[in-house]
């Protein structure tokens, strides 16, 4: 449990050789120096079988986490260092261990079924088509309705990428993001979120990969956030150390 109001300039979301990232934990840390941020989260992402090979393997958690708390104690006088978990809904693992975590959803639920959402457009598209039979809406409206408890599932700290239903749609490219079907999918979400005090993430890591301009969540939905009360927090969700706090400095006025 971290109180991310007391972490200064911080970046939380970053992933490492350990899951499908190039850079090492400790060239995070030096990056996230070099950047000047007085935190450092340096993440994992939980094991789930499925597409596995993107996630930190369960036999190699207690490397990963001595590895980054050795870095906490190499680097205490530059910066402060978190060893967190980005934990995805569905994973079954523990968060034992982890400084902080950040509640992640990743997956559709078709009767107990789940689909990847951003593994890759091809394979967006042909969940859409064949578990959905075309409607993005109900795609969207199943994704924000396991969302809604992603707080409470996880233990979250942090609540990850709210929007990432809509990672290939930038400049609404297959849904109108103002459709009422949308507009109130996302709503019913945030109202039950907002109610538990976590903030959400404006993830800059979709326009380091380069999949949208925007970071998420939209900012129709910053604007919803801010209006029910709710709070933000930047995070960069890099997979290389060149990418962390990547942009903070054009997005910190949405905060
Ligand atoms: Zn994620
Ligand atoms: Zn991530």
């Amino acid at each position: 449990m971290i109180d991310v109001k007391s972490l200064g300039k911080c970046d939380l979301h970053m992933h490492t050789v350990y899951c499908d990232g190039k850079s090492t934990p400790e060239e995070m840390v030096l990056s996230a120096i070099e950047k000047g941020l007085d935190t450092v989260g340096v993440a994992a992402h939980s094991y789930l079988a499925k597409d596995s090979e993107c996630y930190i393997q369960q036999e190699d958690v207690p490397r990963f986490q001595a590895e980054v708390n050795a870095l906490k104690i190499k680097y205490a006088d530059k910066i402060r260092v978190l060893c967190g978990i980005e934990q995805e809904y569905f994973s079954e693992t523990s968060t034992n261990g982890f400084d902080y975590v950040i509640g992640s959803l990743h997956y559709f639920n078709v009767d107990g079924e789940i689909y990847s959402v951003d593994l890759d457009e091809e394979t967006f598209l042909d969940r859409i088509n064949t578990q959905f039979k075309g409607d993005f809406y109900s795609a969207a409206e199943n994704y924000y309705q396991t969302l809604a408890d992603v707080v409470e599932k996880t233990g979250a700290d942090i609540i990850g990428h709210f929007d990432l239903v809509t990672k290939y749609n930038d400049g609404d490219k297959y849904f109108d993001t103002k459709h009422p079907r949308y507009v109130n999918a996302y709503k019913k979400a945030l109202a039950k979120l907002i109610k538990t005090g976590k903030p959400f993430e404006i993830n800059t890591g979709v326009i380091s990969r380069g999949y949208r301009k925007q970071p998420y969540p939209s900012s129709d939905i910053i604007k919803e956030i801010k209006a029910m009360g709710g709070t933000l927090i930047l995070s960069s969700d890099s997979h290389h150390e060149k990418n962390v706090a990547y942009q903070f400095d054009i997005w910190q006025k949405l905060l």
